[in-house]
């Protein structure tokens, strides 16, 4: 006080962006740890076919248990990136989600989200193969789902990792497309099975014109190349309807069921 309000302030400042630096660097060994400890677990959220309403296949997404909490990607996947952990993340899912494959055969094909940096570790190949063919799992029940990324940066790279996954027969998927920046040029080097069509351009499409116009264009350029449509975010009928007009084949979101832990995805069936 003595030494007059602007300093005064720049301490208070100081130790208010030290807290909120050290509160940050205490979530994240928090993670770290839970990612180490192997404290995570995977829902699943349906992906329907919309000409027959059947589930095809479902999307794993990882949980992580802290603290009797149930904590989802969007608060941990920043943190878990700086610190370069999401490689650690994304083996861990891989191996829990093919176990699951075994222990669940009513789970008969899933989709599994790979980051950047799993997607590049030079592990990722050797483990995929290691628990198919520990647990005896089929690759073709497998759908791994990449985002537009910096990965594309080395093409050449990607493209070998790509087939290496293919020959164990699982399949790809463009996730979020249409958000990244350079949508059209990974629609044309990466040799994926299906597009899915962010879900931003879907929450409002009975609405939203100019939505509507890409989400018909998105269509026509997947089809064009031979690859399937999977709309995210399906929250209403209307949606549904407008996207079976359009062509598109797979739907996913909480109109046609919200992520669940396995157990209650079967709960009905187990009690049968
Ligand atoms: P994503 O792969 O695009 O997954 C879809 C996200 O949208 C999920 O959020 C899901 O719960 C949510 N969602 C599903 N239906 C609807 C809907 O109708 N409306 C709305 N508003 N949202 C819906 P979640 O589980 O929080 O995951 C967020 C993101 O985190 C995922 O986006 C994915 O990119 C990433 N992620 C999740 N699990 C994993 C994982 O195991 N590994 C990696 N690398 N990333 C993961
Ligand atoms: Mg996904
Ligand atoms: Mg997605
Ligand atoms: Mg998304």
């Amino acid at each position: 006080k003595k030494q007059g309000r602007n300093l005064a302030h720049v301490y208070d400042k100081n130790d208010t962006h030290s807290k909120a630096l050290q509160a940050s660097l205490e979530w994240a060994r928090k993670l770290h740890q839970a990612v180490a400890d192997d404290n995570l677990e995977l829902y699943f959220q349906p992906v329907v076919e919309i000409a027959s309403r059947q589930t095809v296949y479902h999307e794993a997404l990882v949980r992580l248990k802290i603290e009797n909490r149930v904590v989802s990607p969007g608060e941990f996947i920043p943190a878990l990136e700086r610190e370069g952990d999401m490689n650690l993340l994304d083996r861990q899912v891989v191996s829990k989600a093919i176990k699951y494959l075994h222990d669940y055969p009513s789970l008969n094909k899933i989709a599994i989200n790979l980051s950047a940096q799993g997607f590049g570790d030079e592990r990722l190949v050797p483990l995929i193969k290691e628990k198919l063919r520990q647990h005896r799992v089929d690759g073709r029940r497998i759908i791994f789902e990449l985002t537009e990324s910096a990965s594309l940066s080395n093409i050449t790279a990607t493209r070998q990792i790509v087939s290496k996954i293919r020959e164990l027969g699982c399949e790809f998927s463009i996730d979020d497309f249409g958000t990244g920046f350079s949508t059209f040029n990974y629609l044309k080097q990466l040799p994926a099975q299906s597009v899915k069509i962010d879900g931003s351009f879907i929450v409002d499409l009975t609405t939203n014109a100019v939505d509507l116009a890409l989400v018909k264009a998105i269509y026509e350029v997947a089809t064009a190349l031979d690859k399937k449509t999977v709309a995210e975010f399906v929250e209403n009928e209307q949606t549904l309807i407008l996207l079976k007009k359009i062509g598109v084949t797979y739907a996913q979101g909480y109109h046609l069921g919200k992520p669940l832990p396995v157990e209650k995805l079967f709960a009905q069936s187990a009690v049968c």
